[in-house]
């Protein structure tokens, strides 16, 4: 539903009252890396061009969830800086009264400085998951990693607001989580480690991911409790965040397998192909392409979309319901969703 009584402007309300504020919108299906937690091993069907969001259609769309009270929008893939109009893309959302963010996975970062700062492009999320050349090799079959290094480091000189995430998993890389933190030691960005999740085709078991609880287990062996600092987490915050005392920047974990963060969740998210999807996990989409292609008005299929949204993950509401491929499996693989 949306709901006027308590706010000045229209919001996308819930029915658990949860206001839908923030629109994350994935450009592309595409990808320069291959990251196996995202990208399944024998690739994803892809949509066929005329299937995908035009800038204008993306334009248009994102213009009815600001008319509905969004004032966040972050765009993802995919890698989105591989589309090619992302200029026009860029040109075009700066125009609507939001916070303009990117996630990516900064390899060509370098080559859209001059853009993003023009189009006030400031937050910036950066996935790495290693920082040793040969195992950021081996997950994302590519060997990309001082590119990758470069630019989160030219990215911090530029000013721009760095978070760096983390997929962690178990006898991969949950031996560098020491390592990762004291990037933040003299760097003033935030570590973020994420819960490996499970979509579909990436071969999810949950003996591979490293929870909150393992992750805080080694925080703590590591520095003298004193000095980890719990941080007070901005409204909507999906990251539990800390700090060592004294560090430049600051760390976190999103725990969306074993502590989930449903009851604030502010999030909508717009894949590629136009179809609304209510929560990350959800198995059910809203087709607001074809819609719009119809020359209808997509603000009815956006309201029904966020009124039917489960409580928790989807309707996975427990670990036992996560863990079945069956239901998890019925989701699309994380690089068609845009993460
Ligand atoms: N290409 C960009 C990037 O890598 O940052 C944007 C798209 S990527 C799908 C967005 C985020 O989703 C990345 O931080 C990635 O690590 C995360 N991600 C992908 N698959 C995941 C999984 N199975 N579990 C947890 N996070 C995942
Ligand atoms: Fe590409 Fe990002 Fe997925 Fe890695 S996580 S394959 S960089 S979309």
């Amino acid at each position: 539903m949306t709901n006027t009584s308590t706010h000045s402007k229209p919001i996308l309300q819930d029915s658990f009252g949860r206001d839908h504020a923030y629109l994350r919108i994935s450009l592309i299906e595409r990808c320069n890396l291959r990251c196996t937690y995202c990208m399944p091993a024998d690739g994803i069907k892809l949509s066929p061009k005329s299937h995908l969001m035009t800038s204008d259609e993306i334009y248009e769309i994102a213009k009815t969830f600001v008319k509905n009270g969004v004032t966040k929008i972050r765009l993802t893939g995919g890698e989105p800086l591989i589309r090619k109009d992302i200029p026009v893309i860029l040109e075009k959302l700066a125009t609507l009264p939001v916070t303009l963010s990117i996630t990516s996975n900064a390899v060509i970062i370098d080559k859209h400085i001059v853009n993003l700062k023009k189009h006030k492009v400031n937050k910036i999320n950066i996935s790495l998951d290693s920082l040793d050349r040969a195992r950021f090799k081996e997950i994302t079959l590519r060997d990309q990693f001082e590119k990758v290094y470069k630019n989160i480091l030219l990215l911090v000189k530029e000013k721009f607001e760095v978070k760096v995430n983390v997929v962690l998993m178990k006898g991969f890389n949950d031996d560098e989580i020491i390592d990762f933190i004291n990037l933040t030691k003299d760097l003033p960005i935030s570590i973020r480690f994420i819960e490996f999740m499970p979509f579909d085709g990436n071969k999810w078991d949950i003996k591979k991911m490293v929870s909150y609880k393992e992750i805080m287990e080694r925080v703590s062996a590591s520095f003298n409790n004193k000095d980890i600092i719990r941080l007070q987490d901005a409204s909507n915050d999906t990251t539990k965040n800390y700090k060592i005392a004294g560090y430049q920047g600051a760390f976190g974990i999103i725990s969306s397998v074993t502590n989930p963060f449903c009851d604030s969740c502010n999030r909508l998210r717009l894949t590629a192909n136009g179809k609304l999807k209510n929560c990350l996990f959800s198995a059910s989409e809203s087709d607001l392409l074809t819609t719009l292609r119809k020359g209808q008005s997509i603000e009815p299929v956006i309201k029904k979309a966020v009124e039917a949204k489960f409580k928790v993950r989807g309707g996975m509401d427990t670990l036992k319901k996560l863990q079945e491929p069956k239901l998890h499996n019925k989701n699309r693989s994380m690089i068609t969703i845009g993460g």
